[in-house]
């Protein structure tokens, strides 16, 4: 059906005799994407309650891997068995109406739809289904789940195409930027999609870029994300937000610069007073903006959690920075 597209948008264009009437998705893209197998095609059952359908388009698109192991099974059916086992553990242990995620990609390649209605959503280009997938983010963006853990290796070389494939296509149907690529832990305290493939995103975004004839726009204007701390990481990240869990009604916490178990015990109290989704000892992109988003900051905290991360001999910014100044400055103190 990705053909189907491709096909309709060239008798159009045909017809019209001029892209000039094109004015997005660009004439050069025409993305057809990978061939996507429906829920029918894997035998998902049918979802428990109406999937919400908004006519609105997604603004970005999430990457998560499965955390499932890396299986060497590289066969259509063992992604139908993976994607029949994500729904019954999202439909029978979570409670929810189907699949969280809009699609699904196996270490084979193969890319199958998530919760029923996402791939009709996705070909008309306008419209959305909620998903389940980010608390916060299921109703502005696509979450794709990637088979696997990726903290230590690389995806297998099928699903990284399939993925830029994807990536492409979505943001091709929807009108995404390149550069609206993000992963589960910039908006939550969690390891997904684990280290290694959170930090082939900058490729992810470039390659995606190039696969729909925009080359460079992948890396052009980048918002800064929220770095993801735990034990036993140290440094001056660390420092800014031990003296913003100070000023949360932490002391024990001495401002040291090292993630230690001290720490890592009051960002679990942190979390559980706050009511962030996971109470883990994970200081990533929920945990960050309440941090530095507290009343109790006026305290001469927030020039010491700055300090810690303004470059010596830099000039010091605004006394309540934005949190895309506290992300700049997290990020670039934490891969100097
Ligand atoms: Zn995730």
């Amino acid at each position: 059906m990705g053909r189907w597209a491709v096909t309709r948008r060239g008798l159009i264009l045909g017809v019209a005799g001029t892209a000039a009437l094109t004015a997005w998705p660009s004439p050069a893209a025409g993305f057809a994407g990978p061939d996507i197998v429906d829920c029918d095609g894997w035998g998902a059952r049918p979802n428990s309650r109406i999937v919400n359908v908004v006519n609105q388009r997604p603004v970005k698109i999430l990457v998560h891997h499965t955390a499932t192991p890396n299986v060497d099974d590289l066969s259509r059916a063992a992604a139908d068995r993976l994607a029949r086992g994500i729904q019954d553990f999202h439909m029978d242990r979570r409670g929810w109406l189907d699949s969280g995620q809009h699609f699904t990609i196996s270490r084979g390649g193969f890319v199958l739809e998530g919760r029923r209605r996402s791939l009709e959503a996705l070909r008309s280009g306008r419209k959305q289904v909620e998903g389940a997938h980010c608390t916060g983010q299921n109703l502005v963006s696509i979450g794709i789940e990637n088979e696997g853990t990726y903290t230590d290796t690389e995806p297998t070389g099928p699903l990284w195409d399939r993925l830029r494939e994807m990536c492409a296509y979505v943001c091709d149907r929807y009108g995404i930027a390149p550069t609206e690529i993000f992963g589960h832990r910039d908006f939550k305290d969690t390891l997904c999609p684990g280290d290694v493939l959170y930090g082939m995103l900058p490729r992810l975004r470039s390659e995606v870029a190039t696969l729909l004839g925009r080359r460079g726009e992948g890396t052009a204007v980048r918002a800064a994300s929220w770095p993801l701390l735990r034990m036993p990481r140290s440094g001056p990240s660390v420092q800014a937000a031990q003296h913003l869990l100070r000023a949360a009604g932490h002391p024990e916490v001495s401002a040291d610069g090292d993630f230690g178990p001290v720490m890592e015990s009051a960002v679990r109290r942190f979390q559980a007073d706050r009511g962030t989704e996971e109470v883990n000892g994970l200081v990533g992109g929920e945990s960050w903006p309440l941090l530095v988003a507290q009343p109790e900051n006026a305290d001469g905290v927030v020039a010491a959690a700055l300090a810690a991360v303004t470059p010596r001999g830099a000039e010091a910014g605004p006394d309540t920075p934005t949190e895309e100044t506290w992300k700049r400055l997290l990020t670039e103190a934490t891969t100097a």
